[in-house]
């Protein structure tokens, strides 16, 4: 079987409900990056941060997997799907993907603002006194900007034994992410689903579908299956 790698952004869970980021001006859901998702912002001010991952982890509790999550589910019975995310949502799971890295961390877990260890599923609301067993404030289990990206090495691995590799709903602006369509293969096909075009990288081998997620994912899909087959 192939390999195929899908990389997604915030622009796959789009039509699921989740705002994306870029899309807004530059505001994330009215707040400035560095304020909401920076370690700076956590020191400042921690309720702030608190109260936007919360509001975030309800907006995701709410959503359900959209058409583009579901499509890549069925590739995955004619090729090994790789799928490596930068969203913090649980939408691929939730639609049935096995393989799925998570690059900038997840909404529904938390971990010890002390240190990397002591990580928790979480579903509710994090408040400022919620602590783990060694008695320290847990924070949202989140990459902020400016803080190390754990799993690069493993989506490095991953993405350089790509047949095909598929880029959904990024800007592709935040690094290192931006940068993983770069260790491909020379030979691999690469696939952009984005209804923005200007946010597509100059590279060989590279087809561009000007498409929302949800109705041209399962096209590509439907399209690389027939092409297998
Ligand atoms: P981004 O907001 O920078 O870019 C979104 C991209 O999606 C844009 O290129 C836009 O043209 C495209 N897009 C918009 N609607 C689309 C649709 N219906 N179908 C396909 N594409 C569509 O997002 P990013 O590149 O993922 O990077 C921003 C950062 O923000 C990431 O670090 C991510 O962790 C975080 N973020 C995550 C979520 C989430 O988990 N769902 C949501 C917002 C932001």
């Amino acid at each position: 079987m192939k390999n195929i790698v899908v990389l997604t952004g915030a622009g796959i869970s789009a039509e699921s409900g989740i705002n994306t980021f870029r899309d807004s001006g530059g505001l994330w859901e009215g707040h400035r990056v560095e304020d909401v998702a920076s370690p700076e912002g956590w020191h400042r001010n921690k309720q702030l941060v608190l109260d936007f991952y919360n509001l975030r982890r309800a907006d995701v509790l709410k959503a359900q997997p959209n058409a583009a999550h579901i499509a890549l589910v069925e590739l995955a019975q004619y090729f090994n799907v790789d799928v490596i995310t930068q969203n913090v949502d649980d939408l691929h799971e939730r639609a049935g993907s096995k393989n799925v890295l998570h690059l900038h961390g997840e909404i529904l877990k938390v971990r010890s603002q002390a240190g990397k260890q002591q990580v928790y599923e979480w579903r509710k609301d994090l408040n400022i006194g919620d602590t783990c067993e060694l008695g320290s404030q847990l924070r949202p289990h989140i990459v902020w900007f400016g803080e190390a990206v754990p799993e690069i090495a493993n989506a490095i691995r991953i993405v350089r034994k790509a047949d095909i590799c598929i880029v959904i709903g990024t800007s592709m602006v935040v690094y290192p992410a931006a940068g993983l369509i770069h260790e491909a293969p020379r030979t691999a096909s690469i696939y952009f689903v984005n209804p923005d075009v200007n946010a597509v990288p100059q590279m060989p081998n590279l087809h561009v579908m000007a498409e929302k997620a949800a109705s041209g994912v399962p096209m590509l899909v439907n399209q690389l299956i027939q092409d297998q087959c």
